[in-house]
């Protein structure tokens, strides 16, 4: 496919959409019925298709017996993270391997142009940001994400949870499943807004931005101050009438999901004409800049709502880079008021979490 029909390539090789980022039509003014009849199937397929089918999968194939679930057993606790393990090693390591390792497509489509395995780096454990990524994911989220599902299911076995069956409340379970998204956005939108604050960012949250280029393997690689709280949210279903499936749909679409913020690419080719869309574009522009783009790709647009949405287009560059102007001056005003001398020392500091393109992002 050429990947310049629908985007430009900079000197430096790295490519970008023509397309403004936009959200999802049911935002959009005017609003078009047609357009969201139009949008629908990509709500559906494949990310979301593939997130009730190994739901299922689990429910009703993989977890141990209810009965057994109903006690807090270290078998049961390592049978689960086994099964998530090996999964998440499958997921990501078929793009990682198809994409990154044999570069099957080189850099069509491909933000950054550069291979985060090509620049080894001493911010990562064993200079190699794969290692450093796959170890933080294997050995730290995914165990707190089997945390997460262990309580749950342990929760749900001893019915201290409430738990609709779907012969008789299918329409409020398949609701559920069809707000779980949204409801995921407005979720991880607030908690990343909350470890961008100047602390939690420095000692938590700058884990995750290490990887400024971010690959497959940065999807997960999270400090346990992060991963928890991320993969928890699947706990929701135990506040209201749910049921596990449900539960599962919210812990699988937020644990392979995401997946789709990191892999680098706008599409994959996967054969002929076909390509598969990655919806990686909003949050690899988090990654890029810091300050933008906190929720999803603008399912419930609220960067939006508080300012700091980045389509991707050179408006959108200005309003940052005044957002970051009015900051710095905000910063100096505060820091000449109460520290005079030093307040004529801040010159380009940019934010909460030193916001603005990172100049590392051209080494890496
Ligand atoms: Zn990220
Ligand atoms: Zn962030």
């Amino acid at each position: 496919m050429d990947d310049l029909e629908l985007g430009t390539r900079d000197k430096r090789g790295n490519w970008a959409p023509n397309a403004a980022a936009l959200p999802a039509p049911i935002w959009q003014r005017p609003f078009s019925l047609r357009k969201v009849i139009a949008w629908l199937p990509s709500f559906f397929w494949p990310w979301n298709a593939f997130h009730l089918a190994t739901a299922l999968l689990w429910v009703f194939v993989l977890i141990p017996s209810w009965e057994s679930l109903a006690t807090l057993s270290i078998q049961n606790y390592l049978y689960l993270y086994g099964l998530n393990a090996v999964a998440i090693f499958a997921f990501f390591g078929v793009f990682e391997l198809r994409y990154y390792i044999q570069r099957a497509q080189g850099t069509r489509f491909k933000y950054n142009a550069k291979f985060p395995a090509d620049y080894p780096s001493d911010i990562f454990w064993f200079q190699s940001q794969n290692i450093d990524n796959f170890i933080r994911t294997v050995f730290v989220t995914v165990p707190l994400w089997t945390v997460v599902e262990f309580v749950m299911l342990w929760a749900y076995a001893n019915s201290w949870a409430i738990w609709l069956p779907w012969g008789t409340h299918w329409a409020w379970l398949s609701f559920l499943i069809l707000i779980a998204p949204a409801v995921h956005e407005v979720y991880f939108f607030f908690l990343h807004r909350l470890i961008h604050t100047p602390l939690l960012y420095k000692w938590v949250h700058s884990v995750h931005h290490n990887s400024i280029n971010p690959s497959p393997w940065s999807s997960l690689s999270m400090h346990p101050g992060e991963g928890f709280p991320y993969m928890a949210e699947a706990w929701l279903h135990l506040l209201v009438p749910s049921n596990p499936l449900c539960a599962y749909f919210t812990l699988h679409s937020v644990g392979f999901g995401a997946i789709n913020g990191h892999l680098g690419f706008e599409k994959f080719e996967i054969g002929g004409n076909a390509a598969l869309d990655s919806h990686a574009y909003v949050h690899y522009l988090h990654h890029k800049y810091f300050e933008v783009n906190y929720g999803g790709d603008g399912l419930v647009p609220l960067d939006m709502l508080f300012g700091t949405w980045h389509d991707g287009s050179r408006e959108a560059d200005e309003r940052m880079k005044e957002r970051f102007r009015e900051k710095r001056e905000r910063m100096r005003r505060r820091a000449r008021m109460s520290h005079p001398e030093l307040g004529a020392r801040i010159t380009s500091f940019a934010g909460d979490s030193g916001g603005g393109e990172s100049s590392e992002s051209d080494a890496r």
